[in-house]
């Protein structure tokens, strides 16, 4: 097969949602039906339930889980199809913003009893702001929800996107009778016993006698009216809007009940993006170069204590990668190869001798990797919009025991590579200042710290809610804010100035009081 033949082929996506709205389920009836699994239940859900605070073992679990299900890879109707797992516990939105960076379009699953919830709002501004083509699937049409049309409105309103249906629900709760899809113009009617895959649905037109035989004639009738009213108020579907991040197709269904499922599958195969371009310091990069280029958008630390190897995710975003060939680490301006490269399948791991744009692989890595290095085949260009975002939570790490502090900075280090967290420094005193956007992390880094460096630390929490990256055009006016502002002054990794703010107020007066200075929320700002 062609270079080109397999980059056409690609389809590298992420499933979103708010905590329990179904992607789990969701997923794992993709798998299913893509006959990358046989049977329900092999997808584990990377979900963190917190029972009680220091529930470590949960956290384990989870991380383990975790990297099994990070990537799921099937085929479908001759096309690869990537999906990218994004943890939906709000502690670690930072990690699902990465994992956005290296997919060309989303899934995002909406509870229709719930509708639209604060993760969901959250997740899709990221979407929002790279333009990142949207699939909306309804989930839970077996339960009571809100009126189809009400849904559709809200959509509207809190995710600032324009929508399109292209199934629509006949009936709903336990009278829930299957969808008709729009285009198709066609009821797929689903028997009674709603657990068997395909050959359970009965196609049916709308102005079929037999439609009123099979729903009733009330929900038929109910239908049509429906599918007038759809017509008359939404324009056609039209894939550019959707490519373009502007519109979103909205499936209705149950993932429980596979309801509604295969319709959201086919037309992803039909209107998803191939693997699309990516900005980097210098221009922008094509999947179809021939040379190849690629970024790290997730780090992951070996469960097992005793090994202390890492996997480093890798998207790639053009040309062909091989197993063994030289690439250029272009951070550390390193040439390294890869012997043993592997992909991730729904249930292990296998070496891969190449990859393409789309693909993501997985690489041994022993520290070298930060989370945003690119690999390239020499050229000099960085990847971005990979950003750090401001975090929330500020604590400063106390070390417990003054023996293993060599440990301690390493451990803090590595975990922050990973991305677990940001770390900042804080002079006189090296002392070193964790910021997440939830407390949860905090329970995982001590742990982590303790039982794969033997580091034992506490956290003094420290009064700030904001950092922001600073910069001036002119060196000398920084440098000046930055003597006066000393107390509130830190470094992060790569040695930029950070301006904590203890309060919005305290923030927003500096940025007035400072119009020489620029005050960035996030770590992106060239
Ligand atoms: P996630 O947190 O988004 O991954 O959600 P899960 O897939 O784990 O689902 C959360 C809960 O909702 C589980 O108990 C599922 O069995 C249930 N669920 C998922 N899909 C459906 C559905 O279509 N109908 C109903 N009634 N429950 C569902």
């Amino acid at each position: 097969m062609s270079f080109l033949q397999e980059l056409h082929k690609r389809r590298t996506f992420a499933i979103i949602a708010h905590p329990d709205a179904g992607k789990t389920t969701l997923t794992e009836k993709l798998l299913l039906f893509g006959g990358a699994i046989q049977t329900a239940g092999a997808v584990k859900s990377n979900k963190i339930k917190k029972s009680t605070t220091s529930d470590f073992m949960e956290i384990e679990k989870q991380r383990g889980i975790s990297v099994a299900t990070s990537v799921m890879t099937f085929e479908y109707r001759n096309l690869k199809i990537n999906i990218l797992d994004t943890p939906g516990h709000k502690d670690f939105a930072e990690d699902t913003y990465r994992t956005l960076t290296a997919v060309d379009s989303v899934i995002l699953v909406i509870d229709c009893v719930k509708g639209v919830e604060e993760q969901t709002e959250r997740l899709m501004e990221v979407c929002r702001m790279r333009n990142t083509p949207v699939i909306i699937f309804v989930n839970k049409l077996d339960r009571e929800g809100q009126n189809p049309f009400d849904l559709l409105d809200e959509l509207e309103q809190k995710l600032n996107i324009k929508v399109r249906p292209i199934t629509w629900p006949v009936n709903g709760g336990s009278n829930f009778k299957g969808v008709y899809h729009l285009l198709e113009k066609k009821m797929n009617h689903f028997a009674v016993n709603k657990t068997r895959l395909e050959d359970d649905i009965e196609v049916i037109a709308l102005d079929s006698a037999v439609l009123d035989k099979k729903v009733g004639e009330k929900d038929a009738n109910q239908l049509r009216e429906d599918v007038e009213l759809i017509e008359g108020v939404y324009t056609d579907f039209n894939q550019a809007d959707y490519l373009a991040g502007n519109l979103a197709p909205v499936f209705f269904g149950s993932a429980v009940s596979n309801f509604g499922v295969m319709e959201l599958l086919n037309t992803f195969c039909d209107v998803s993006p191939i693997p699309v371009h990516r900005m980097t310091d210098k221009r922008m990069v094509e999947p179809e170069e021939k040379k190849f280029s690629g970024f790290v958008f997730k780090i992951h630390a070996n469960i097992d204590p005793r090994h202390r190897d890492r996997i480093a995710f890798l998207r790639i975003c053009s040309g062909q990668f091989e197993r063994g060939k030289f690439y250029k680490h272009v951070r550390l301006s390193k040439e390294m190869r890869f012997s043993s490269p592997f992909a991730f399948l729904a249930d292990r791991k296998d070496v891969v001798e190449d990859a393409y744009p789309g693909d993501v692989i997985g690489l041994y890595d022993t520290g070298t990797f930060k989370i945003g290095d690119t690999l390239t085949e020499g050229e000099e260009l960085q990847f971005t919009g990979i950003p750090s975002f401001s975090p929330e939570i500020f604590k400063e790490v106390i070390n417990n025991d003054p023996m293993k502090s060599k440990q301690l900075e390493k451990g803090v280090q590595q975990l922050t590579d990973e991305g677990v967290a940001q770390l900042f420094t804080i002079q006189p005193g090296n002392r070193k200042i964790i910021g997440t956007v939830g407390e949860l992390q905090f329970e995982v880094i001590q742990y982590r710290l303790l039982n794969e460096y033997g580091a034992s630390c506490r956290f003094d929490a420290r009064p700030y809610s904001k950092a922001c990256w600073i910069t001036a055009e002119d060196k000398i006016k920084l440098a000046e804010f930055i003597r006066l502002k000393s107390n509130f002054i830190a470094y992060d990794k790569d040695q930029n100035p950070v301006f904590l703010a203890e309060t919005d107020w305290i923030l927003r007066m500096n940025i007035q009081n400072n119009p020489d200075i620029q005050f960035h929320t996030t770590s992106e700002f060239k």
